[in-house]
């Protein structure tokens, strides 16, 4: 069966209204795309903008709280996010890690969450640079990934994201990525069986225009998760055609 790649954009704490004509760019080139499943994760300020906006992406958000409701000032729940517009969250971004203390067990509390409002997510994963060079990157990954799954694989995607590759503009080595794909192929059996097969495993770190034919040729790559390169249609659509 031909695969259609998952791409993701993931906006972080970039875009104004004045940022729509791009959504809206990019939603066009999606239409022509239809072998490509496209999306994007605008800060939530865009979301019920971009609903209106665009018809051919999908829109997610960028986290979510695992509690229903309560006193968590600033925090936002997975139903909240459903009924503002959105149909997947991603989870365990290293940036929400890194700034937030996010731990492996918070991932998984708030991935399930969102399964539980019915929505997709994506859980992100990925090894530090000091990890990579100490030759861990497969045991540490592995190890997170089995620590911030969700109890279901129903509609899981996971990201492998290097932290040393994003906003770099340095991806790791072809043979690099089709290790840890395998790996982490590997570990969604383990965790979930046959369910685990349908999973899929998206790249992110420094994915363009240039090099995104040559990652999503990869072995277990069934997508990308594209951070800077997802802001404008100029440097976003070459992604989604190399996807096509
Ligand atoms: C990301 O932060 O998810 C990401 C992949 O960023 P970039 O594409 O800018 O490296």
């Amino acid at each position: 069966m031909a695969q259609r790649y998952y791409i993701v954009g993931n906006w972080k704490m970039n875009g104004m209204r004045t940022a729509l004509p791009e959504a809206r760019a990019i939603d066009r080139a999606a239409q022509r795309l239809p072998k490509v499943e496209v999306a994007v994760a605008p800060p939530v300020t865009l979301i019920a903008a971009m609903r209106e906006a665009v018809e051919n992406i999908g829109i997610g958000a960028q986290t979510c709280h695992s509690a229903e409701k309560g006193a968590h000032t600033g925090d936002l729940s997975a139903a909240m996010l459903r009924e503002s517009g959105v149909e997947f969250v991603i989870v365990g971004h290293s940036e929400r890690r890194a700034d937030h203390g996010e731990t492996d067990a918070m991932v998984k509390a708030r991935a399930e969450a969102v399964q539980a409002a019915g929505m997709g997510v994506i859980v992100c994963v990925g090894e530090s640079e000091a990890q990579r060079d100490a030759g861990e990157a497969e045991q540490v990954v592995a190890r997170q990934l089995a620590a911030s799954l969700p109890g279901s694989a129903d509609r899981l995607s996971v990201a492998y994201e290097p932290v040393w590759a994003i906003g770099t503009g340095r991806v790791p080595s072809i043979e690099d990525i089709a290790a840890m794909h395998k790996r982490l192929r590997s570990a969604l059996a383990q965790a979930y069986g046959e369910a685990g097969a349908a999973v899929r495993i998206l790249y992110g770190g420094s994915v363009n225009g240039n090099n995104a034919a040559d990652l999503l040729s990869v072995a277990e790559v069934g997508g990308a998760l594209v951070g800077g390169a997802s802001l404008t249609a100029d440097a976003f659509v070459p992604i989604l055609a190399a996807a096509a």
